[in-house]
């Protein structure tokens, strides 16, 4: 039962609103949401139908549409007006669907080879947006009825290999359908938080979601730090799932059995009878060691497991080639993976679990329904966003530019504004003089090159760097945004391991006016920002070069003639006579002087020390 709650200012009982978590997948969806009560995520299973909507529409003679296992049953009567693997079309044009359009009983239209595809049904075209906002509303209509309550928000998951467009395409779908997406979540993001891995910030993770549903497999490496999901790498075959195992079991009894090899090809209805079969025959020795059966109580099919495996080696084999290749994309070992979680309803086949475990070195986690398991994420996440696990905010991207204070006042920065967030960058620093041992960070937001126009978030010292030369020290800045908005800013000396970090909530304080005001005054100020930025540049090049100069002929004046230095001496006051000017030409020309008076000083330098370190030693 949904919760009631009373809003205090008006007094009105308000029923409190339910956000889903949908996985919209190539062969079935799903919708989920987090129970009031236990808290616990749970698949929708509207009027007993079973939790699983396969995701295949269908248009009747009288144009209504029909979505889920009604539909299906379309299939193999009336292909051409029956949609099915729309999400493979998705956000594809008819070239990136290409040689694959074969796979499809109804009529991909190809009109405009750049265009999006689209596809033909009686005497109306739909694009897979539509077609995918079908079974969204399916989807929607079966959570309004079973929760009783309006759902207008929801979460949707897409495999983590989704491109930008196709990303903007289920967005689409989800708008078209009458939902606002709050977020697009990849699938084995959500299959790790089902698994409760990542809900805990201070956990450090690296997990391998291995995905193999009906007609699609995918291995997922994910590195999870700090509430942040990283996809280290992906590997898989779209045109790889069960449906191959049911097919190897078909292409068996057709071998083994003269009197199916001969009816087959004119004979529709066994085909399709087979085709029914051999799933069962699968799904059967997932639990038992043989499967018997016969059609028309005639044709005898039966096999037993150890056979099915042997048939099916191949294919399992050619997933764990994908898994090897995921972990070199990630450069991991398998023993360095924590948690290997089973996605998709073919990972119930004992030989695909024994294998990916043997992989792997460890038991992997299937404890939770593999259909289900996306979709149960997709809700805690969709929690998560409704505010019900911590105080988050809102936020998608990230308005203004998160960046750093570098030499002459400039503004470094490392996180760009409409950044989708969470995420994380860095950048590394050095020192600018020798013996540093401090380093300031100051920590800025906004769109100024000049930092002293923009904000000032942070500012900490990182202490206790070692004593080196300027250049030598390697600092690394990181940048951590979290989904709620709070900004981690870490400095790392990776010579010594000297570290110090802060945190700051950027959006804190900040009016929507103020924020617009500042990227206005950016865009005002763009022209005579970038030459200022050019002249500070320019100095701060200027100013190392002079410290460097100077340092250099204090070390080895010996090996220079009188002339050198005096002659150095003023290319040096030259320079220091322009540096104020803002003129960023007349400096840079003067740095050119003196760095191509001195430059072959360094070398002369090197060739005394090189030849003392040889007289230096003995040669036998
Ligand atoms: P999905 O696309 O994740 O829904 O996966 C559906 C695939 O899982 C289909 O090929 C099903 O035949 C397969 N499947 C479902 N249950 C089992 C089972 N018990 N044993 C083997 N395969 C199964």
């Amino acid at each position: 039962m949904a919760k009631v709650a009373i809003n205090l200012s008006t007094g009105s009982i308000q029923q409190e609103e339910v956000i889903v978590g949908i996985d919209l997948g190539t062969t079935n969806s799903l919708v989920a949401y987090i129970h009031p009560e236990d808290k616990k995520p749970i698949a929708i299973n509207d009027q007993g139908r079973g939790t699983i909507v396969p995701s295949v529409v269908h248009f009747t003679q009288t144009g209504e549409t029909i979505v889920g296992t009604e539909a299906k049953d379309y299939l193999t009567t009336d292909p051409a007006n029956t949609i099915y693997s729309v999400k493979r079309l998705l956000g594809k044009s008819y070239k990136d669907v290409g040689e694959h359009t074969d796979y499809f009983g109804y009529k991909i239209i190809d009109d405009d080879s750049e265009g999006l595809v689209k596809i033909r049904v009686g005497d109306k075209f739909f694009s897979p947006i539509e077609l995918s906002a079908e079974i969204l509303r399916e989807l929607r209509e079966r959570a309004e009825h079973s929760l009783k309550t309006p759902v207008n928000r929801a979460v949707i998951t897409v495999p983590a290999y989704f491109n930008d467009s196709q990303r903007q395409a289920t967005r689409d779908a989800g708008k078209l359908a009458g939902l606002e997406v709050l977020r697009i979540v990849n699938e084995p993001t959500a299959a790790a938080l089902a698994y409760g891995i990542g809900i805990d910030p201070n956990e450090e993770k690296t997990v391998a979601v291995y995905d193999l549903g009906g007609g699609t497999f995918d291995i997922s490496i994910l590195s999870i730090h700090q509430g942040i999901f990283e996809v280290l790498s992906t590997h898989g075959d779209t045109y790889l799932g069960g449906d191959d195992f049911d097919r190897a079991i078909i292409n068996y009894w057709i071998q083994n059995n003269q009197l199916i090899a001969d009816t087959i090809n004119q004979d529709k209805s066994l085909q399709q009878e087979l085709r029914l079969k051999a799933e069962e025959a699968k799904r059967t020795l997932s639990s038992q060691p043989i499967y018997t059966a016969t059609i028309n109580g005639t044709i005898d099919c039966h096999i037993e497991r150890h056979t099915f495996e042997t048939l099916i080696a191949p294919i399992v084999a050619r997933t764990i080639e994908s898994c090897r290749q995921a972990m070199t994309d990630a450069k991991l070992q398998p023993e360095q993976i924590d948690a290997v979680i089973m996605v998709g309803g073919s990972t119930r086949v004992p030989m695909v679990y024994d294998g990916v475990s043997e992989f792997f070195g460890k038991a992997a986690n299937n404890s939770l329904n593999p259909d289900e398991v996306v979709s149960l994420g997709a809700a805690i996440q969709a929690d998560i966003l409704a505010g019900n696990r911590k105080d988050i905010l809102l936020l998608d991207v990230t308005p203004l530019t998160l960046g750093i204070e570098t030499m002459g006042g400039l503004m470094d920065s490392i996180i760009p504004r409409n950044s989708k967030i969470p995420t994380k960058a860095g950048r590394q620093y050095t020192t600018s003089v020798d013996g540093q041992v401090n380093m300031k960070i100051s920590v800025y937001q906004g769109e100024r090159d000049l930092v002293k126009e923009n904000r000032k978030l942070a500012e900490f010292d990182l202490k206790g760097i070692p004593a080196m030369p300027a250049g030598f020290p390697k600092v690394d800045v990181n940048f951590i945004l979290n989904a709620d908005g709070i900004l981690k800013v870490e400095a790392i000396e990776l010579r010594s391991g000297v570290r110090q970090e802060v945190e700051v909530k950027p959006q804190y304080g900040l009016t929507d006016e103020q924020v617009e005001q500042m990227l206005m005054d950016s865009i005002t100020h763009a022209k005579e920002d970038v030459s200022t930025r050019m002249v500070i540049e320019a100095r701060t090049t200027a100013e190392q070069m002079i410290y460097q100069v100077e340092r250099f002929v204090e070390k080895n004046g010996e090996h220079l003639t009188a002339e050198e230095i005096e002659l150095t001496r003023t290319n040096v006051q030259n320079l220091k006579n322009v540096l104020d000017s803002g003129d960023k030409d007349a400096i840079l020309k003067a740095v050119d002087i003196l760095e191509e008076q001195t430059s072959p000083f360094a070398e002369r330098v090197m060739q005394i020390s090189i030849k003392q370190a040889m007289t230096g030693k003995k040669i036998e």
